[in-house]
């Protein structure tokens, strides 16, 4: 039986960060579903198709191997062999992503590759759905979650880092629209599982919450 940890929440609530590190300590595979989508998104942008039109863009699907690759530096996302692990952070990919997310299609398609992953090996998951659709029976599941101006302020300084310079209110407003629309979508909703424990980490170092994760997976699977 292969550990499964479930870590949702809204973008920019930490939860990359967070799990990249406990994957290091712990030796899991970290499994970073939003670049799935943000994968999927970019095909799209790509193709010149609006990513809401369900009827372009499922057509396209059966077009598109996508691949994760891990290594010690974490994961890296093939499209169609190509690695685009960089371009996918672009501002105009996050929105795409969000907005294919939303199509039923796109999700039955993801989600066959995602639980294949989580039996393979030990994981710790992350995304919008992991909890409730993906990983239902996950050992152990999070909701992390700060306030939207806080997770605006960790979103722009990784943006920076990668050299994309966004005022801090475009970057606020990208966050509040892609909350707004994860959240009110029909199909698996950013939601906290009926069974996850709750972390608001506004306030807190990427330092402490690695910290309060890490005694909380050591505790729970006795390690
Ligand atoms: O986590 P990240 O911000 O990279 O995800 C990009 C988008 O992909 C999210 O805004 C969300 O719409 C979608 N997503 C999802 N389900 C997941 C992971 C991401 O719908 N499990």
């Amino acid at each position: 039986m292969k550990i499964n940890i479930a870590i949702d929440g809204p973008a920019g609530a930490g939860k990359s960060s967070i799990a990249k590190e406990i994957s290091r300590q712990f030796g899991f595979v970290y499994v970073d579903t939003g670049a799935m989508y943000r994968a999927i998104g970019l095909y799209m942008l790509r193709k010149g198709i609006n990513p809401k039109e369900a009827e372009k863009v499922l057509p396209l699907l059966s077009e598109i191997k996508l691949s994760l690759r891990f290594s010690k530096e974490g994961q890296r996302v093939l499209l169609n062999g190509e690695d685009v692990s960089e371009e996918i952070r672009e501002p105009q990919v996050s929105m795409a992503a969000s907005d294919v997310s939303a199509i039923p299609g796109v999700r039955d398609f993801l989600l066959n590759l995602q639980q294949e992953m989580a039996k393979q090996n030990d994981v710790i998951m992350d995304g919008r759905d992991i909890g409730t659709v993906v990983l239902p029976n996950a050992q152990l599941k999070i909701y992390l979650t700060a306030s939207a101006e806080e997770r605006a302020q960790r979103r722009r300084a990784q943006l920076q880092e990668k050299g994309i310079e966004d005022s801090f209110e475009t970057v606020l407003e990208d966050i509040k629209r892609r909350d707004y629309q994860d959240s009110h979508r029909k199909v698996a909703p950013l939601k906290p599982a009926s069974d996850a424990q709750y972390f608001d980490t506004t306030g807190n170092t990427l330092e402490e919450s690695v910290q309060m994760l890490s005694n909380i997976i050591k505790k729970h699977f006795n390690l």
